[in-house]
């Protein structure tokens, strides 16, 4: 079945002596693989589409059998100049690459990731957002946009408000990781020591109601809004591990050596 719709290149990699693979995400239908035979000699068919890092309107058929896709022709839209001249934000793209390549995103949920990545892209080319915070914004953005948004309101325990722990997180004990509340990945949702005496959930993410509002934000933002963001050291690791802890359990994805792996 033959296709012309607008992709963002993932991978690219060479084979034989002049034909090329390409790992797309297409805007309506997600992951694709496909060929440009010849493609590293034809610059009148791919002229700057077959690179990593790449928007293009690529049409797309199939070998004669329908086993593999083909790619025929590609129109360049923009190949982002402000992300590849800066190393430390390549870091960041190839961290949220590799997360999407890695999240099994159907058909239907093609869409608002493909949305989620290039306004992801575009924020960062245009201006500056923490190196440590980008992964997990855009990691967390994405689960939550699977359908996967946690309750970040009340205990799902006891359904007392988060906030009624708001005089807790205040105390000098707020120093430490005990501040009353938790974040449980196999509840789906936040749990209060009110509610379960000294002993939380053994499992639970200690998480201050700070984080847990920064995380209920990070739901509702857009990647426009995130160089706005500025977290305190002690957040950033409470909310790097919880929404790690999330996407091991939703998705089923750790990251390990550079890389996510299924688990
Ligand atoms: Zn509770």
């Amino acid at each position: 079945m033959e296709f012309t719709e607008k992709a963002l290149v993932l991978k690219m990699g060479r084979f034989r002596e002049t034909d090329i693979w390409l790992r797309l995400f297409c805007a309506g239908r997600g992951l694709v693989t496909a060929f440009a035979f010849g493609g590293s000699r034809s610059t009148k068919r791919f002229c700057g589409c077959l690179d990593q890092l790449v928007l293009a309107t690529f049409r797309v058929g199939s070998n004669r059998r329908g086993t593999y896709k083909v790619l025929e022709e590609g129109t360049l839209l923009h190949a982002f100049p402000g992300l590849r001249s800066d190393p430390r934000k390549l870091g960041m793209v190839a961290h949220c690459l590799k997360f999407v390549e890695a999240v099994q995103v159907d058909t239907q949920g093609a869409r608002p990731v493909f949305d989620l990545l290039l306004e992801t892209l575009g924020t960062l080319e245009q201006s500056e957002v923490g190196a440590e915070l980008l992964p997990l914004l855009f990691k967390a953005k994405l689960t939550f946009e699977q359908g996967l948004k946690p309750d970040l309101t009340l205990c799902v325990r006891c359904g007392r408000p988060a906030w009624d722990h708001e005089a807790l997180d205040h105390a000098p004990a707020a120093a430490s990781s005990c501040t009353g509340l938790g974040f449980s990945v196999e509840r789906g949702g936040l749990v209060c020591v009110a509610c379960g005496g000294q002993h939380m959930d053994p499992g639970a993410e200690p998480l201050s109601i700070g984080a847990a509002r920064t995380l209920e934000w990070i739901g509702a933002s857009r990647p426009a809004d995130w160089p706005r963001l500025a977290l305190a050291p002690e957040m950033r690791r409470q909310l790097g591990r919880v929404v790690d802890r999330f996407v091991a359990y939703h998705l089923g994805l750790r990251w390990e050596h550079g890389m996510y792996r299924k688990i």
